[in-house]
């Protein structure tokens, strides 16, 4: 779908996935006005297909687009897209069980050519699909994360909350660092302080108090995860208090060291939840949990699952059925 001022959205179409072309001077190019999403269609067990909370994602797609001084796409407008690109492809949408997905990556980018630094004055809204096995193919297991303290992926008033390509690329150094500590995963902290948890490179981050759940509080600079969200009433439905709050990278440590903290996790579309269970920062490394995956972390992973695939009934309605 394309978007021309004067115009508003025009041309929708549903076409063979094929290459762009894009002229050198594409202002995406040069001034990196991009952003994305990423959710995924699952089988239920009747064999029809849903997807998640598709609204949400088109709703955070409205607010990146407010921050990159892009047209915001109508939600009506992004669901039908990828509802209708899953039609398409519904053959591609793996059998239930598992935790196999057809993944969708809605983006846009600008369209005009020139090498003005302002707004585009045009921009192409594109949806892409592909398959996704599990992300844990040999069971779910603990992760290891590096505190990131000589980076941050975000600054008050920066662009943190927005889904765009931008951030994803500033983490990239801070990522290959924690690979070379020996982690699996970048943390980011604050900006101002590098004392307040914020969350993973690409997933948020819970912190389980016996049956407490406790989530950094939405700053403006870290991703208003819909898995996130999700999870703050499925900790309700199963009988836990979710609560938003804010944890010191010294909170984490002494809770850890004293066992108050019982786990600690990360949660994102692409592994739902994932465990941690290792730690590793300038001032020290400890030992999350006992290195099994726990308890609170694995029955909240199955209750979201459950919901997502159609195993479970959905109370919250969150599973939209294909136009
Ligand atoms: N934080 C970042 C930086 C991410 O890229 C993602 C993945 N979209 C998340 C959090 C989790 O968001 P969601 O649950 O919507 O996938």
């Amino acid at each position: 779908i394309r978007w021309t001022e004067g115009r508003g959205w025009h041309d929708a179409q549903l076409t063979p996935y094929a290459p762009l072309s894009i002229d050198p001077a594409n202002m995406t190019l040069h001034y990196a006005q991009e952003i994305f999403e990423g959710l995924k269609a699952y089988r239920r067990p009747d064999g029809s297909v849903v997807t998640f909370r598709p609204d949400a994602n088109a709703e955070r797609f409205r607010t990146s687009a407010r921050r990159l001084a892009m047209p915001e796409l109508p939600v009506e407008t992004f669901v039908a897209a990828c509802d209708a690109l899953v039609q398409q492809d519904k053959a591609w949408v793996p059998a239930h069980g598992g935790e196999s997905s057809l993944y969708l990556r809605p983006f846009m980018i600008a369209a005009e050519v020139g090498l003005g630094v302002r707004p585009a004055n045009e921009y192409l809204f594109i949806v892409i699909a592909s398959p996704a096995g599990p992300y844990f193919p040999g069971g779910v297991k603990p992760v290891s994360v590096w505190l990131s303290e000589d980076y941050v992926r975000a600054v008050p008033g920066g662009m943190g909350f927005a889904k765009t390509g931008g951030n994803y690329a500033a983490s990239l150094l801070a990522q290959a660092e924690a690979a070379r500590k020996g982690c699996d995963q970048v943390v980011w902290l604050d900006a101002l302080e590098h004392k307040w948890v914020e969350e993973m490179g690409g997933m948020n981050l819970y912190f389980v108090y016996g049956d407490r759940i406790v989530t950094p509080e939405l700053t403006g600079s870290l991703l208003a995860g819909i898995t996130r969200d999700s999870l703050l009433s499925v900790a309700k439905d199963l009988g836990y208090t979710s609560e938003e709050g804010r944890i010191s990278t010294e909170q984490w440590r002494r809770d850890a060291e004293s066992g108050a903290l019982t786990e600690v996790f990360a949660c994102g579309t692409a592994a739902v939840i994932t465990p941690v269970g290792f730690v590793k920062s300038t001032g020290g490394e400890w030992a999350q949990g006992d290195g099994e995956p726990g308890k609170v972390t694995m029955a909240l992973r199955k209750a979201l699952l459950d919901i997502q695939t159609g195993a479970a009934e959905d109370v919250h309605g969150w599973t939209h059925e294909l136009a």
